[in-house]
């Protein structure tokens, strides 16, 4: 089959019941979680994703092959390729479009901060004029995140608070995302995720470095706030995400006001999505320690970055039926049966996992 007739093939929803979702940064770790659930559900689901090297690209793959298992076919192009959105929505009526591929991580920007304008804003830009174009006009769902809140904000986050304090050119990329949906769309859905965590997860994530590094014997770096205060975060189960955006998806009007009840008038919604209890980074790795039953080595305590993220989550449990349901242990579990089945203890992906 040709490129064209696997896009169509992947498209189909099982019934007209269902949806047909374009899902960027599908062989990510938010959007390969969420691609399958769609698909599960009947919906038909086209991936899109770059492959590229910010971290291990194998894993990506390992991701791809698990989507193409479950009948998702994931186009290999980057966002900002316009002549290939256009297509895609060419070949096929896309009902909805889930936009999470961009540029993560905060550190990584010291080195490459134009990958950050690259996806996050160029990138952005291209996603919603192609949707804003598409005839049929999709629903765009897409990931905004946490760290628009910035240093200043007062825990829990409302998406009432102000946030115009960006801490990172990361955050800065993001809130001009939640800008720049207003100029372009008439109608869209931002989610606020809050350090998102589980199985297929990020290895720049502090969650699965400790744990490679634990594994390994090596010493760990524990960021503390200023006189020792600690650093907590509001770590959100990968599940509990994916509920979030189907949630999001099946309120999602669309992104001009041609459809939808409320017609004519602009609905650019924004919402958290934590889980409401937030953790300190040393107790995450006592936990680590317990699943691991290897003690770890710490390093003398640096200053770190946002001290705290708290999502209030009342607007998404009203609106969308958001209801985080996994902590933090039982979360951890699940990650760690996961890496020590994908991973050996040198941190190298098990042979079986390679073919
Ligand atoms: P990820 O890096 O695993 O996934 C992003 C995917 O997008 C990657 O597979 C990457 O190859 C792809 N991509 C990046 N730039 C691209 C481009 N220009 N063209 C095509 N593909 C491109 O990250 P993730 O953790 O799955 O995050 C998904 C979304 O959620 C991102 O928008 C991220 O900013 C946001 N977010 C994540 C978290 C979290 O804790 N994981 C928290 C807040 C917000």
């Amino acid at each position: 089959l040709n490129w064209e007739k696997r896009v169509i093939t992947s498209a189909r929803p099982r019934s007209h019941h269902h949806l047909s979702v374009l899902v960027t940064g599908a062989a990510g770790f938010v959007g390969s979680h969420v691609a399958a659930a769609l698909k599960r559900r009947g919906d038909g689901v086209v991936g899109l994703d770059n492959f590229n090297n910010y971290y291990d690209p194998s894993l990506k793959r390992a991701r791809q092959k698990n989507l193409e298992r479950e009948g998702v076919f994931v186009v290999e192009g980057d966002i900002n390729d316009a002549v290939l959105l256009n297509k895609l929505f060419d070949i096929v009526a896309f009902t909805h479009v889930v936009h999470l591929a961009a540029q993560a991580g905060v550190r990584y920007a010291m080195q490459n901060p134009g990958s950050y304008v690259h996806s996050n804003i160029a990138g952005l830009v291209s996603v919603f004029e192609a949707c804003k174009l598409a005839n049929p006009q999709p629903s765009i769902v897409w990931a905004s995140s946490s760290s628009v809140y910035g240093l200043n904000s007062k825990v829990p986050f409302s998406e009432k608070d102000k946030t115009d304090s960006p801490a990172s050119l990361y955050a800065a990329t993001k809130k001009a995302g939640e800008e720049i949906a207003h100029t372009i769309l008439h109608s869209s859905t931002g989610l606020r995720f809050f350090t998102v965590y589980g199985p297929w997860g990020r290895p720049d994530m502090a969650y699965f470095f400790f744990t490679k590094h634990i594994l390994k014997g090596k010493p760990i770096s524990i960021f503390e706030g200023p006189n020792h205060g600690s650093v907590a975060r509001d770590f959100t189960f990968i599940d509990d995400i994916v509920k979030g955006c189907l949630g999001a998806i099946d309120t999602a009007q669309k992104s001009t006001g041609s459809g939808g009840k409320k017609k004519g008038v602009a609905q650019l919604r924004v919402f958290n999505l934590g889980n409401t209890s937030p953790v300190p980074v040393g107790k995450l790795v006592s936990i680590l320690e317990r699943l691991l039953k290897v003690k770890a080595k710490r390093n003398v305590p640096r200053n770190g970055d946002v001290l705290f993220t708290h999502a209030n989550i009342s607007y998404a449990q009203k609106e969308l039926r958001y209801e985080p349901v996994t902590d933090l242990q039982t979360g951890l579990k699940k990650f760690v049966n996961w890496y020590l089945d994908y991973y050996s203890v040198n941190g190298k992906m098990k042979k079986k996992n390679s073919s």
